[in-house]
């Protein structure tokens, strides 16, 4: 997947347009990622003796990859990603703005 944990994004739909964020985690297998402080949702839960009371907690949930773009961290512009073969085989990802390589 593009997108890899650690990452900084930008969400380009939903709700949540135009927020930027930490990717906390990713779920390449789903095509989605979990991003600090983006899609909030609301949920009921029930009390866990002792650690939480019962209510509705707000939790994010993961988007769709798709729905985010990475910022690169060099030219600090939201872009596609592209991959790039170093010599010896490496894969590594660049920036399409900027072709640096992110990682
Ligand atoms: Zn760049």
């Amino acid at each position: 997947m593009k997108i890899r944990k650690n990452d900084t994004v930008l969400v380009i739909a939903g709700k949540d347009r135009g927020k930027k964020g930490k990717v906390r985690f990713a779920y390449p297998k789903h095509e989605r990622v979990l991003v600090e402080g983006v899609n909030f949702i609301k949920k009921h839960a029930r009390a866990i003796r002792q650690v939480r009371q019962a209510g509705i907690i707000e939790q994010e949930a993961p988007i769709n990859v798709t729905d985010v773009m990475l910022l690169c961290g060099k030219c600090n512009h939201p872009t596609r990603v592209g991959f790039h073969f170093l010599e010896g085989g490496k894969k590594v990802r660049i920036c399409r703005v900027c072709h640096e390589v992110i990682d």
